[in-house]
C-alpha cells in the first residue's frame, strides 16, 4: 500500500507559493465554503467567482439562505444547472436555523446529515472552516492521488472512491487539513491536470510519484465508461409580441424543475407545421428561423431547433391545455408576456435555453 504521508511535507511547502486566490479563501467561514464548493460542483472556477460574490451580496449567510424564495435562488443559479442543488441548501439553511442555532454544525459526520452536502462537501467545509482532518475527496484528488500511487483501481467506483477517502484522511496532515485539502485540489487544477499530460516537470511531488517514475500518467486514473446519454429532438418557441416575450414554468419536478423557458416541444417541427397548428390562435406576422442548438444534460442531450413568432397581438391558448399541437403534448394556457428587462431581472430561464435567449435578445429594445 502507497504511504501517502510522504508527500505532506512537499505538498504544504508548494502550497504556501502557489495556493490560489480565491474569493471564498479570504475568510474561514463555513458557510461562504459551502456556497463555494456547491457552485465548483457545477462548472469552472473562473466562472464561479462571479456566481459567488453576486450570492453572497444578495444572501450573505445562513438565514438569508434560508428566508429566500424560490425565484431568488433560481435567478441567482441562472446559468449554473442542477438547481435542486440551491433548493437543497435552502433546505439545509433551514435546518441549520432550526437545529443548530444558525451554525453551521462543526461535525463532519453532521453536516453530511443537511440536504444536498454529501461526504465530499462535508469534508470540504469541516476541514476548511473548522480544522477537522478528514480528506475532500473529489476528481481532483483521486486522479492525484490514483497516480501517485500508480493505482489503476475504476475511480468511479463507490468503494473505491470510499477506500481513497479513508486512505487519505489517515494520511494528511492533521495539523493542518485545510490547507492539505486545499493543496491537493490546487495541485490537481494547475499541475496533475486532467486530460493530456500532467506538468510532472513543475510538480512538488514528482520524486514521491509511481506513476511519474513508470511513465504511466497519462493512463490514469481509471475511469469505467459513463452510461450513454439518450438523445431527443426539441423545437424552441419563442413568441414575441411587440417588445414583449412568452415564457412559462416547467412543472416542479422532472428536468429543469420550477425554471421558467421559452415553451419546448418534443420533436423537430418544420415551418409549415408550426404555422398550421398555431395559425388558429391569432394572426402571426412572421416567423423566423433561429437555427439548431445542442444541450447536454447528465442523462440526456436536447439537439434543438429554434423559432421566433412574432403575433400581432398575444394569441389566446386558454382552453386548449395539451394537445395545441396536434398529437404533440403542449400545454400554453399558462404563458405570461414580459420585456426582455423583466425577464432577466426576475425570472431564471433554462441556461439549456440560453442560445436562443441570446440570439434573441439581441433585436429586444428593452
Ligand atoms: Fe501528477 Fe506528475 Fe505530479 Fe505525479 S509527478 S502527481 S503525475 S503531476
Amino acid at each position: 500500500m502507497y504511504d501517502f504521508t510522504v508527500i505532506n511535507e512537499a505538498l504544504l511547502t508548494w502550497y504556501v507559493t502557489h495556493a490560489r486566490k480565491l474569493p471564498w479563501r479570504e475568510q474561514k467561514d463555513p458557510y461562504r465554503v459551502w456556497v463555494s464548493e456547491i457552485m465548483l460542483q457545477q462548472t469552472r472556477v473562473e466562472v464561479v467567482k462571479e456566481y459567488y460574490l453576486r450570492f453572497l451580496k444578495a444572501l450573505p449567510d445562513v438565514e438569508h439562505l434560508a428566508y429566500a424564495s424560490e425565484e431568488q435562488l433560481l435567478k441567482l443559479w441562472e446559468g449554473l444547472g442542477y438547481y435542486s442543488r440551491v433548493r437543497n441548501m435552502k433546505k439545509a439553511a433551514i435546518t441549520i436555523l432550526e437545529e443548530y442555532e444558525k451554525k453551521m454544525p462543526a461535525s463532519y459526520e453532521q453536516l453530511q446529515k443537511l440536504a444536498g452536502i454529501g461526504s465530499y462537501t462535508a469534508a470540504a467545509v469541516a476541514s476548511m472552516a473548522f480544522q477537522i482532518p478528514v480528506a475532500a475527496v473529489d476528481g481532483n484528488l483521486m486522479r492525484v492521488a490514483a497516480r501517485l500511487s500508480a493505482d489503476f483501481s475504476d475511480t468511479t467506483s463507490p468503494r473505491v472512491k470510499k477506500e481513497f477517502e479513508n486512505v487519505l484522511t489517515r494520511s494528511m496532515d492533521k495539523e493542518h487539513p485545510g490547507e492539505w485539502n486545499q493543496a491537493m485540489m490546487d495541485l490537481g487544477a494547475t499541475v496533475c491536470i486532467p486530460g493530456g499530460r500532467p506538468r510532472c516537470e513543475e510538480c512538488p511531488l514528482r520524486s514521491f510519484c509511481t506513476a511519474f517514475h513508470d511513465g504511466c500518467m497519462q493512463e490514469l486514473p481509471i475511469k469505467s465508461k459513463k452510461t450513454k446519454q439518450s438523445r431527443k429532438d426539441m423545437t424552441v418557441l419563442v413568441f414575441t409580441c411587440k417588445e414583449l416575450f412568452a415564457i412559462q414554468k416547467r412543472p416542479d419536478k422532472g428536468l429543469l424543475a420550477g425554471l421558467w423557458e421559452f415553451p419546448v416541444i418534443e420533436g423537430h417541427l418544420t415551418l409549415s407545421e408550426i404555422e398550421e397548428c398555431l395559425g388558429r390562435y391569432g394572426t402571426i406576422a412572421q416567423i423566423g428561423l433561429l437555427g439548431k442548438a445542442r444541450h447536454v444534460f447528465s442523462h440526456v442531450i436536447w439537439d434543438m431547433i429554434g423559432y421566433k413568432i412574432e403575433w400581432d397581438k398575444p394569441p389566446d391558448f386558454m382552453g386548449h391545455p395539451a394537445d395545441i399541437l396536434q398529437d404533440k403534448k403542449m400545454d400554453l394556457t399558462k404563458l405570461i408576456w414580459k420585456t426582455k428587462q423583466e425577464i432577466e431581472e426576475n425570472y431564471g430561464v433554462a441556461s439549456a435555453l440560453s442560445a436562443y435567449k441570446k440570439q434573441v435578445w439581441k433585436d429586444a429594445i428593452h
